[in-house]
Parts: structure tokens; sequence; C-alpha cells
């Protein structure tokens, strides 16, 4: 019995629907799931009716953007109010800042030369929440870059020529706001950051868990902050990250979280609701 709790669909930057996303979490015999869709919790109400149909557990998530000391940081809400008015006035300014980027990125495409139009990009994603891999999926759809890759190396990676700096929360906010909506906080794929330094701050703002186990996380870089959670406390969670078929194989199922975590997990909830 295991689950995957950081999964996205088309209500970001994912391919799968909700209901084919469950339709995967299914085939894959998860007994949880959690959908983690970046700055939204749109996607949920249907995930859950979803996976209510085939018996699997469902968790409200959402993965926020936000940044500690200059680092950007994941932070995913486990549990969430899909109600709490702040969480949805919250989000709904990171979408309208994620709407903005997308047209500056364009319009430094335009100046690079590259004739991408931004209603294509919008056209093609589709949802409230768009991102990079929109960008890149349109410029590869339109026959302007190869591969999704080359577009990240030629453009859209940090640093490379239209890529556009997010305004984000602190950290610290995104816990509060998580906290304040029912949720639990939970730190996304430390070992991808590799901001370590920035793990007691967030921790004395509460944070209650760390996704130890990760698509992109050697079985060390586990062990790593397997020992981390130990010493602070910190429930442990995992998944795969999956975002559909937007990079090849999808991989939905491929990071196994034993069940026990998810019931410590539940435990731990601020409120039985
Ligand atoms: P954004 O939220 O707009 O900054 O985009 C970040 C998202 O882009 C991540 O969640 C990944 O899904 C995706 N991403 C980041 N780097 C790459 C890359 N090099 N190749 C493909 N996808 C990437
Ligand atoms: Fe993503
Ligand atoms: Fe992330
Ligand atoms: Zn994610």
């Amino acid at each position: 019995m295991f689950a995957d709790l950081h999964l996205h669909t088309n209500f970001s930057d994912g391919t799968y629907t909700p209901e084919e996303l469950v339709a995967q979490a299914a085939k894959h015999k998860l007994a949880a799931i959690a959908l983690t869709d970046h700055d939204t919790v749109e996607g949920c109400e249907r995930a859950e009716i979803a996976c209510r149909a085939e018996g699997i557990e469902f968790i409200t998530g959402s993965e926020l953007t936000a940044e500690q000391a200059g680092n950007e940081i994941h932070i995913l809400g486990y549990f969430l109010n899909r109600q709490n008015t702040r969480l949805l006035a919250e989000i709904s300014k990171f979408q309208a800042v994620r709407q903005d980027r997308i047209r500056e990125m364009v319009s430094r495409l335009n100046q690079l030369g590259v004739p991408l139009e931004v209603e294509a990009v919008f056209q093609l994603a589709n949802c409230r929440s768009p991102g990079r891999p929109h960008v890149a999926r349109t410029l590869v759809q339109a026959g302007l870059c190869d591969s999704l890759d080359e577009a990240f190396e030629r453009f859209l990676k940090k640093n490379r020529p239209a890529w556009v700096p997010k305004a984000k929360m602190s950290a610290l906010a995104a816990i509060e706001l998580i906290h304040q909506a029912d949720g639990l906080a939970v730190m996304a794929h430390p070992g991808l950051n590799r901001s370590d330094e920035v793990i007691p701050d967030l921790v004395e703002a509460g944070l209650d868990g760390i996704e130890c186990f990760h698509t992109k996380h050697s079985a060390t870089v586990s062990d790593h902050y397997l020992r981390i959670a130990q010493r602070f406390n910190l429930l442990v969670t995992g998944g795969s990250d999956c975002h559909g078929m937007s990079k090849g194989k999808p991989l939905i199922g491929t990071v196994k979280l034993p069940m026990d975590r998810v019931e410590k997990l539940k435990a731990a909830r601020r409120t039985a609701s």
C-alpha cells in the first residue's frame, strides 16, 4: 500500500486532467494521492471525485513557490481547506504574477527575434497558473524549438535570455498561509534546492514536514533528509512530482511512499474535518 503525494495536472503545468491522473493512480494501485498543482487548488475537487470512484484516498494539496534568504523554496500544503478565503486570495495574486511573467517572457523572446504569440501560450496553458513549461511547449508546438529541453536551455532557464524572475512570497509567509487554511506545510524536494541552511528558520516558523522521497533524490539524498527530519522532528513525505506526459514517461507511481507515513501525516492534521 503506497501513496504518491506530489502530482500535477493541467490546472498547472502537468498534462493530465484530474481524471486522467486518477486513472493512472489506479493503474499503479496507489492507495492515496495528493494533488499539488502550482499555486492553485482548483483541480482538487475533480480529483477527489475521481478518487472516490476508484477507492483511492485523496488529499487536497498545492505547491507554493516561495523564497527564503534568496533561495527559491517550494512549500507543499496538505489537507488545505479549499474554501479558505485568504488562501484563495493569495494564490490568485500569484496566478496574476504568473500570467504577467508569461507576457514578459514572450516579450523578451520577441525581442530576441523569436516570433511567439502570447495568446498561443495562454491558449495552450488554458489554466490560471501558467508557467515556463507552457512557454516551452508552445515554442515546440510552433516549431520554434525542437524540444522542451532546448527551450529551457536556450531561453527559459535561470539567467537565460528570456528568463524572468518571479515575485514570490517568503517561505515563512507560505507556511503561515497554509496553517491558517488548516493545512500542513512541507518543504518540497529539498535536494533540488540545496539550501539546507534555511531549514532551521522554516522549522522555527512551524514547518511540519519535509519531502524526503522525490524523483530527483538519490538514495543518499533521501537518507540525508530522513536524518534531518529526525533531528527536527519533521513528518516525512514523498512523491514523484509527475507532470504527466510533459517530460516523456509519466512519473506517477515511481516514488512510493509507504502508507504509514500518510497515517502519521493525517494524525498531525491541524483540524479534523
Ligand atoms: P515556473 O513555475 O514557471 O518557474 O516553472 C517551473 C517548472 O518548470 C517546474 O515545476 C518544472 O515543471 C519545469 N522545469 C524547470 N526546469 C526545467 C527544465 N530544465 N526542463 C523542463 N522543465 C523544467
Ligand atoms: Fe511544475
Ligand atoms: Fe517544485
Ligand atoms: Zn511539483
